[in-house]
């Protein structure tokens, strides 16, 4: 599995996203994001997390079918059981993308990373990072957590 680590090549964690922030992914929509850095950040994982999401439900669809219809649709209907299965689908869906969300971001740490130190904050806690002074040759050290950053990286610049 991918380690994020900071520019000297220490692993460090990803920035957490706080329950609020979660709640916006949630919605898969990075358009209404209101965080720029969560925007962009949304917007290099859009694609796996709708993956992962789509796996879950039919992950759940397939279990439903499998253990469940044949007790539930007798019992209760053809649409009930339909609404209950769609429930289970979107339920395992969400499952699915909530416990691999940290494992995808993990994965897309270098470009994560980029989106963080473009914004001045630190990649591996999300600190502000302005006003950092060159303590060592090359890379400025977050005062929260310790991650080392080129001084080059932090702060806007033109993108490749
Ligand atoms: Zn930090």
């Amino acid at each position: 599995m991918f380690k994020p680590s900071d520019d000297r090549d220490n692993p460090c964690k990803i920035a957490d996203l706080s329950a609020k922030q979660i709640a916006w992914r949630a919605l898969g929509l990075p358009s209404v994001t209101p965080n720029p850095v969560l925007k962009a950040e949304e917007k290099r994982t859009a694609g796996i997390e709708i993956a992962v999401t789509i796996v879950g439900g039919l992950v759940g669809w397939t279990l439903w079918s499998v253990l469940i219809t044949q007790y539930t649709r007798p019992r209760f209907g053809i649409l009930i059981d339909f609404v209950a299965l769609s429930t289970c689908c979107f339920v395992v869906g969400m499952v699915f993308w909530y416990f691999l969300l940290n494992r995808i971001r993990r994965e897309r740490f270098p470009r994560i990373a980029e989106i963080y130190l473009s914004a001045g904050k630190c990649p591996a806690c999300a600190y502000k990072l302005d006003g950092l002074k060159p303590e060592q040759v090359g890379c400025g050290v977050c005062p929260e957590c310790g991650a080392a950053w080129k001084h080059e990286r932090i702060g806007p610049h033109p993108k490749p």
